[in-house]
């Protein structure tokens, strides 16, 4: 089973001006083939269904733990888009050409049939599919996978990030390319221990040099291109018998993080859309009806997640 925080692994910056195409190009990274949603579903259904799991814990200990941080993957990309999709359809419920706007945009399902937000799809509406999955049990089989897997997912990365400079998007892949650098060097390291096949010969692939982009080097700085997390205070524990040694590119130690997930930061909370009912044409009465509740609950009054920071400010209106 899985236990749910409510924070984000990294800080997405807040709504600035919305970006519908642009939001549209970053569902490449949620529901395309090499996404989010990709990683999260191979890993989760190689580990589901890991046979031996005594015998072989330290390679069932390594997928488990990637395919827990694929999940708030997941969320982050989904983060990214509806903060780029904020203020787009910014008016009131109703309204006659409210959404004129938004004629022009690459993907309408984003406010038609989403509420300017996250769709499973890729950035050319196809809905993300069960055939991007690779669970076939053949341990060498799915790790070679896996580990093609976060090179194609770097590589779409990179070009998201040099297409889209929406400053959400922007951060969103700076992170994401450190994270699956880390994943594609496990991958490898697991080959590597299983079979003595040379994997370290195949870096760096692509070509890419995290350490030059802006938006990668805080999370460098902080180590988090060498640590893995095991997302559980008690298990998974033989995960450093398969993660170690150094890392092929830069011959630092890696290591398995001490903490149990990344501190990462509290998500924004991201304005009420009313023009497409998100999430109602009434906002008013909606966080009226949660306020009485809340009270006969005998919570307190704030509805705020609890963290260090508190939300960052609201999206401007325009
Ligand atoms: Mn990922
Ligand atoms: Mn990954």
């Amino acid at each position: 089973m899985i236990m749910r925080l409510d924070r984000l692994q990294a800080e997405i910056p807040p709504p600035t001006d919305p970006d519908p195409n642009g939001a549209s190009i970053v569902q490449e990274l949620l529901g395309g083939k090499f996404g989010e949603m990709s990683t999260f579903m191979n890993y989760t259904y190689q580990s589901f269904n890991f046979r031996n799991r005594n015998g072989a814990r330290p390679f069932y200990d390594l997928v488990a733990s990637i395919a827990a941080e694929e999940f708030g993957h997941i969320e982050l990309v989904a983060t990214a888009i509806n903060t780029m999709l904020t203020g787009a359809g910014d008016a009131k419920a109703g309204k006659r050409g409210a959404l004129k706007g938004l004629k022009d945009a690459r993907n309408a399902q984003e406010w038609i049939a989403g509420g300017c937000s996250a769709l499973v799809q890729d950035s050319q509406g196809k809905p993300w599919n069960g055939d991007y999955v690779n669970a076939t049990g053949d341990l060498i089989g799915d790790l070679t996978w896996n580990f093609f897997l976060e090179t194609g997912a770097r590589n779409n990365k990179l070009k998201v990030y040099e297409t889209v400079d929406h400053p959400a998007a922007r951060a969103l892949t700076g992170y994401l390319l450190v994270r699956g650098g880390v994943h594609q060097v496990a991958y490898a390291r697991a080959l590597e221990n299983l079979t003595g096949a040379r994997m370290e010969k195949l870096f760096p692939t692509p070509r890419i040099e995290t350490a030059k982009i802006p938006e990668c080097k805080p999370h460098i700085k902080r180590g988090e291109h060498l640590k893995l997390y095991r997302w559980s205070p008690d298990d998974f524990k033989e995960l450093s018998a398969v993660f170690n040694g150094p890392h092929p590119e830069t011959g630092e130690e890696l290591e398995v993080a001490e903490e149990l997930h990344p501190e990462g930061s509290v998500p924004n909370d991201l304005p009420a859309q009313e023009a497409v009912f998100a999430p109602g044409p009434d906002v008013g009465e909606i966080e009226e009806i949660a306020r009485k509740l809340r009270a006969a609950a005998g919570l307190p009054e704030s509805g705020k997640a609890k963290g260090k920071k508190a939300p960052r400010a609201r999206a401007k209106k325009g």
